[in-house]
This record gives C-alpha cells, sequence and structure tokens, in this order.
C-alpha cells in the first residue's frame, strides 16, 4: 500500500475520495496544489459543496457527470477565491454495508487551457460582429465604397454597384478609373498619386455610359499588409439640381432686388421732377409784374407736370391692380376703326409739333371692325404703344393700324421710325419698371410701367404683345386680339 500511496502522491494531477454529503475522505499533495491550500489537513476540512464551487449547480452537473463515467470540465474555486477549470475523470461508488455513496475520481488543472479557449472564442464572437458591422456598412446603399490599389478595385460595396450600374463582381478587379468620365480622369490620377484626402467633385461615368455629378472622397489605409486607398463616391444629382434651384431663386431674389431700386430711383425722379414744376413754377405766379404771356407758359408748365404726375399714379395704381388680380375685364362690342380714328385726332397735334408723319391703316371695312373686347382697355394699350413711339422718334413716320389674320384674329401694329431698342433689352422691356436702359433711364420722363401694363392687359384679352426693332431705325410693336366673323 506504501508503494501504491506514493505512486499517488507524486502524480501531477489531483486524486480523491469525497463523501455525497460533500466532505473529503482522502486527497493527494496535487489535488491541495491545485486548489491552492495549504496543506492536507485544511482542504479535509472543507466544506466541498460550499467552499469549492461557485453555484451549487457546478457541484449537481460534477455528480451527474461521474454517476455516467464520462469525463467533465468544471469550475471551481480555490481558496484565494480564484477561479480554476478542471477536467475530472470522476465515478461513483457504493459502500453496501453502511450505504454510503462515495466520490472518487482524479482532477487534472485545465484553466490555462480553457483561458486560451475562452479567449478564442471571444475574438471570434468580436470578428463575427465586426463582420455583421461591416456587412451592414457594406450593404448600405446611401454611397460607393470601393478599396481599390492603384485603381484596380479590390473590393466594394452594393453602394456603387447601386451608382454605378455594374454589379460587385463586374466591379471588383475592375479599373476604377472606369466609373469617372473621361475629362475627369487627369483629376483623379493626380489626387491617386499625390494621396489628397479631402472631398472633391468630378464627373462619373454610369455603366449605360450616362455622366453625373459625383463627389469623391479618399483615404489611404493598410490594407493585407499594403497600403491601398478607400474611396467613397457619391452621386450629388440631388444636391446638384437643389444647387442649382437654389441659384435660381437667388437670381430672381436678386432680379426683384434690382427692380424695386430701379423702380425706386425712376418713381421719386418721377413724381419729383412734375413736383419740382408745380411748386417752381406756382412760386413764380407770385411775382407782381408778370406779363399775360409769362403767366400763361407758367400755368401751362404746372398743367403739363400734374397731367404727368397723374399719369403716373394712375400707371402705379393699374399695375397694382394687375398684379393683385384685382384688374377687371369689360367686354363689350368695340368699333376698332372707330377707335384707331380718335387715336389719330388725339395724337396728331403733338406729332404735327415734332415734325413727324402720323398715319393709320385700318385692315377691314367699318361695318366689319367690331370685335368683343374692353374698350378702354384695347385704348390704354394703343395709347400707350403710340405715346412712345411718339416719345421715342425724332424724325420719320408713325403708322399704326391693324390687319385679320387666319380669319380669327387681328394683329395690330404700332410702327415707329424711332431710336429702336437694343436686341438685349427687348424682352426686358416688358418688366415692370424696366426701361430700355435702367443706366441712363432719366433721359426720357416715363415710369418704365406702361409696357408692362399693356402686356398684362394684352393677355388678359386673349392676345399676345410682341416687338421687333432694330436700335437707330425703329421699332414696330405688335399685338393681336381675338376676332370673331359675324354671319
Ligand atoms: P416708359 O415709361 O419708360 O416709356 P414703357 O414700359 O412704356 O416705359 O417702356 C419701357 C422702355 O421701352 C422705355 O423706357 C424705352 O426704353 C423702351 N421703348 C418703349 N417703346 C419704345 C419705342 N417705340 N422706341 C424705342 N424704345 C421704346
Amino acid at each position: 500500500e506504501n508503494v501504491y500511496r506514493n505512486f499517488v502522491e507524486v502524480l501531477p494531477d489531483g486524486v480523491y475520495k469525497s463523501t455525497e454529503e460533500g466532505s473529503f475522505i482522502d486527497v493527494n499533495q496535487a489535488m491541495v496544489d491545485i486548489l491552492g491550500y495549504d496543506n492536507k489537513a485544511e482542504l479535509m476540512a472543507v466544506d466541498i459543496k460550499k467552499q469549492l464551487y461557485f453555484d451549487e449547480i457546478d457541484r449537481e452537473s460534477v455528480v451527474l457527470k461521474q454517476d455516467m463515467k464520462e469525463m467533465g470540465v468544471y469550475r471551481m474555486k480555490r481558496k484565494d477565491g480564484s477561479e480554476i477549470w478542471v477536467e475530472d475523470h470522476g465515478w461513483l461508488t457504493h459502500d453496501k454495508d453502511i450505504n454510503i455513496l462515495y466520490h472518487e475520481g482524479i482532477m487534472r488543472d485545465v484553466t490555462e487551457r480553457i483561458k486560451a479557449e475562452i479567449d478564442i472564442l471571444k475574438a471570434k464572437e468580436k470578428a463575427e460582429e465586426s463582420e455583421i458591422r461591416f456587412k451592414a456598412l457594406h450593404n448600405a446603399s446611401f454611397g460607393g465604397i470601393a478599396i481599390h490599389d492603384k485603381g484596380i478595385i479590390l473590393e466594394c460595396n452594393q453602394g456603387l454597384s447601386d451608382v454605378s450600374g455594374f454589379t460587385i463582381d463586374q466591379l471588383i478587379g475592375m479599373d476604377g478609373l472606369l466609373l469617372i468620365a473621361e475629362d475627369s480622369r487627369e483629376v483623379v490620377m493626380k489626387n491617386i498619386l499625390a494621396q489628397y484626402e479631402k472631398d472633391y467633385e468630378v464627373v462619373g461615368l454610369r455603366k449605360d455610359g450616362e455622366e453625373y455629378p459625383l463627389r469623391l472622397e479618399a483615404r489611404n489605409i493598410p490594407y493585407k499588409g499594403n497600403e491601398v486607398r478607400v474611396v467613397e463616391f457619391r452621386d450629388i444629382t440631388e444636391a446638384k439640381k437643389a444647387e442649382i434651384e437654389i441659384m435660381k431663386a437667388l437670381e430672381k431674389a436678386k432680379e426683384s432686388d434690382r427692380l424695386k431700386t430701379a423702380f425706386l430711383s425712376n418713381m421719386s425722379h418721377e413724381i419729383r421732377t412734375p413736383m419740382n414744376g408745380i411748386l417752381g413754377f406756382s412760386n413764380l405766379l407770385k411775382e407782381p409784374d408778370l406779363t399775360g404771356d409769362e403767366q400763361k407758359k407758367y400755368i401751362e408748365i404746372i398743367e403739363r407736370s400734374g397731367n404727368r404726375m397723374l399719369n403716373t399714379i394712375n400707371d402705379i395704381i393699374d399695375i397694382s391692380k394687375v398684379e393683385s388680380g384685382q384688374m377687371e375685364v369689360a367686354i363689350s362690342e368695340v368699333n376698332v376703326n372707330q377707335q384707331l380714328d380718335y387715336l389719330h385726332i388725339f395724337f396728331a397735334p403733338e406729332a404735327e409739333n415734332k415734325d413727324i408723319q402720323l398715319n393709320y391703316v385700318t385692315g377691314l371695312p367699318l361695318e366689319e371692325s367690331l370685335i368683343k373686347t374692353d374698350r378702354e382697355k384695347l385704348y390704354s394699350i394703343l395709347t400707350n404703344l403710340i405715346k412712345n413711339a411718339v416719345k421715342y422718334t425724332h424724325e420719320g413716320r408713325i403708322e399704326f393700324g391693324y390687319v385679320l389674320r387666319d380669319s380669327n384674329k387681328l394683329e395690330f401694329y404700332v410702327k415707329d421710325t424711332g431710336i429702336g431698342i437694343p436686341k438685349d433689352r427687348q424682352k426686358a422691356i416688358f418688366d415692370r419698371f424696366v426701361q430700355a436702359d435702367i443706366e441712363d433711364a432719366q433721359v426720357y420722363e416715363g415710369s418704365g410701367l406702361g409696357l408692362a401694363i399693356s402686356a398684362a392687359y394684352v393677355e388678359m384679352l386673349g392676345g399676345k404683345l410682341w416687338v421687333d426693332s432694330v436700335e437707330k431705325k425703329g421699332s414696330t410693336f405688335y399685338f393681336t386680339l381675338p376676332y370673331q366673323i359675324e354671319n
């Protein structure tokens, strides 16, 4: 027995015998060492269930394994409270004489191995988690991401496939420059070589040949032992569209700001000039020794100034009504030839004063020259155009009239041999407050509202207003109105 006892004592593995209740009957030195006790006596005195396990369930599973004579690996508590993992080959023996159940077995400290295994498991879990995270990133389709080495794509995400139109399989191994429009390739190459790390805009090229605004941002990163570049492709078509919208809105705001300024300077001029005339000449009238002729002259100036101011104010009221949608249309039967005749009578003296010929031409016989329209507005449109023609013509002739077109509309015209309008201003003159040359607006009097009002009126009456003009040669203003042949 001594020989065997010695064998057991020098074994590197722990050997034990214990009762079911949980106290040791016998242990070897290795068992004492494994569990970190000072000596056998100390270990023999412990309550196995309470002191050697962290949890009762641990001990129960040990027993279960032993019952099936299987090897088990368990967690146990050392004397200092630290954790060890043991591999236990145990079994149960039953002393029938005294009816006691013993646990016997050999126990090996496998803490190092288990710890290593746990570390590996944890690392694997972490790797899987980061793989899942990477996949999620990878497949998010808000942008394309590629890893490339000198242009050759090594890895890419679904987003790049969505943006470019190529499948991921096609993209991997492809030259990334093929995703860039030809004109942009040089810039991209240069930035790759310079290891540029800020974002920049180029033109992208999709598989179907479509070009699109593209923002690139790249970084150099280590990858499988190499230095490669990861690059984000962002399709900025929408952002560009929004930018253009904003630019347009800004332009519009600037334009209306310009208009406002033009309006204010125009109006202050248009109101101040006649006002000065009225006040100035009223003052002069107070002089006691005026001749009758002088008085008459001053009163005429005051009258003219008053009329000019009234015109301006009427224009402002009219354009405000048009703009606020309050201008109403009153349709009645109008004899066009008659209207032209009135206008001719009205403007003849002014034209004669300026030594300008004034003629009018009717396109239909008197009894057929009837249209249903707004008499006042038609009169006001023609007055405006003829007034402008007289104002901007210094020699030659003015002719106005109309012709029947396509048997369903009358095309009116007012033709002069005046100063003409530069090509680049021919659209703007129909805007509010705009005179052909804003810089020089004050050479001729006028609010710059006349054509805007006329254009609005023509449109209300179902027609169109346009101009045909050559600088220094003259202008012809045209407008149409619907015409119905009466049976
Ligand atoms: P205004 O009160 O300045 O005459 P309008 O709206 O009637 O305002 O005309 C706008 C601008 O168009 C004028 O300032 C002028 O520069 C130009 N214009 C209009 N009619 C003629 C014309 N018959 N010949 C030359 N320029 C014209």
